[in-house]
């Protein structure tokens, strides 16, 4: 006689207990049955939201790029200052090193990371799965271990 439950045999991370997980649909979460910990849940358009997320701070990046964030108004004479334009001044005042380092940490850097994050969660959010999760729990939406 073998194991009639259907699912995979999972360990609780907070009190060691075994218990099998079943497929789980989306919204649903399995918790331990013994301390109430949460083993795993599908929440439901978990790329979709990453998605949007991504999106919204790729905007904001430009919008924080594009518009000055500085502005002196002396007697007539407005000077306008944009996070670029602070770098070039840097540099050109011989300061190379505070200069390269605004650019990458204030610009390149959270580019980067806001494109790649793109380009990793968005063929994820319109529909190209990876198989593993499915399988893993036989969940239609992402699943994520507890904690
Ligand atoms: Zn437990």
């Amino acid at each position: 006689m073998g194991d009639t439950s259907v699912g995979r045999l999972v360990r609780c991370h907070d009190c060691d207990l075994l218990q099998h997980v079943g497929a789980l649909t989306s919204g649903a979460v399995a918790r331990c049955s013994r301390c109430g910990a949460t083993l795993f849940a599908c929440r439901s358009q978990g790329f979709e939201r990453a998605f949007i997320l991504y999106l919204s701070a790729l905007i904001l990046l430009l919008v924080a790029n594009t518009f000055p964030f500085l502005t002196l108004s002396v007697q007539g004479h407005n000077q306008s200052s944009h996070l670029i334009s602070g770098a070039i001044a840097l540099w050109h005042d011989g300061m190379w090193e505070v200069a390269t380092a605004v650019v990458l940490f204030v610009i390149l850097f959270p580019l980067g990371k806001i494109l790649i994050g793109l380009s990793v969660v968005g063929p994820l959010a319109f529909g190209h799965r990876l198989p593993e999760p499915r399988q893993f729990i036989g969940c239609s939406t992402v699943c994520t271990r507890g904690r």
